[in-house]
């Protein structure tokens, strides 16, 4: 049996009314601890987290049942979830999303992927502004989604400078960097077209963040969703790379990319590449610099 923390176990046995029969560990997170569990014959996943701030999975769900709403891409049911409660950690149960035995086209799982998540980008209504209706986090660290009319201003102070705030405080990052990223953010205005048009966005897709799920369908999980400009989605999964091709072709065939954004792409890397330094620090900073570098 993976160490589930035996207050969180028990705290599921009680909510089943049945013990766990099962479970296994999961992979790859980075923020969290997770494992497939089974109970009473049935599979769920659970996550759980002993340094959690207040509401976090609270957040993750909002985020899920957001996406969920936009009926574009398949993401997790979620199903019960609380805060650190004395000994237990905050947890979050959901369904557990079965990979597939058999191999998958990547080709064609791309292709699915691009078209849903154009279309999940176009789900926003006429009216709908840049932010959310709630405050979210990016891994563990806090995103506001205060509403916004201007997207410039959006991603200068709610996105970089918040980061950037975070930075300093932290000690995360030296004066020169510091002075680098302030700059950018006072050349936003003249970096970007003036393009206001909100998109509904994951808000961390890095390629962690699919799952080929059954019939190696796309599924989404561990999102921090807001509206924002989609070049900076689309410019998230290019970072680390890890998505077929065919995405991006099936993309631009819905929703064809501005011919600028190529030259914007790194601009968009800055955001996410704040938030690693904050996470991981270390051999981001360079990253970053050289993300930064050519529009100051
Ligand atoms: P973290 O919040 O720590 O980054 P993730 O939500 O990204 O954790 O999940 C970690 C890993 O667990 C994922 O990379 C994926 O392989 C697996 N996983 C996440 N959610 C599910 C799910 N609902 N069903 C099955 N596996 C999942």
């Amino acid at each position: 049996m993976t160490t589930i923390p035996a207050p969180l176990r028990q705290r599921l046995t009680e909510g089943f009314g049945a013990p766990l029969e099962r479970s296994w560990h999961a992979t790859g997170g980075s923020i969290n601890q997770a494992a497939a569990i089974e109970v009473g014959g049935e599979r769920f996943f659970l996550k759980w987290n002993r340094d959690a701030p207040r509401g976090f999975f609270a957040a993750e769900v909002h985020g899920l049942q957001t996406l969920r709403a936009a009926d574009a891409i398949r993401v997790p049911d979620t199903l019960e979830w609380e805060d650190q409660d004395g000994d237990c950690p905050a947890w979050l149960l959901m369904e557990l999303i079965e990979t597939p035995a058999a191999r998958v086209d990547r080709q064609a799982f791309g292709r699915q992927l691009g078209e849903q998540l154009a279309a999940l980008h176009q789900s926003v209504s006429p009216g709908d502004t840049f932010g959310l209706d709630r405050d979210n986090f990016i891994g563990a660290l806090p995103q506001a989604n205060p509403s916004a009319t201007s997207w410039v201003a959006f991603l200068r102070d709610h996105r970089i400078g918040a980061q950037l705030d975070l930075a300093r405080e932290r000690g995360a990052l030296r004066p020169d960097a510091i002075a680098q990223v302030e700059r950018l953010m006072a050349r936003l205005p003249d970096l970007l077209p003036d393009d206001d048009t909100p998109a509904l966005l994951h808000g961390d897709l890095w390629s962690g963040n699919y799952m080929i799920g059954p019939g190696g369908a796309p599924v989404l999980i561990d999102p921090a969703v807001y509206r924002g400009h989609r070049e900076i989605e689309l410019a998230f999964t290019e970072l680390f790379g890890g998505f077929p091709a065919s995405m991006y072709e099936a993309y631009e065939a819905v929703w064809p990319l501005d011919p600028g954004y190529p030259e914007r792409r790194l601009l968009y890397q800055v955001y996410p590449l704040l938030v690693h330094v904050n996470l991981f620090g270390g051999s981001y900073v360079k990253e970053l610099k050289r993300a930064v570098a050519p529009y100051i």
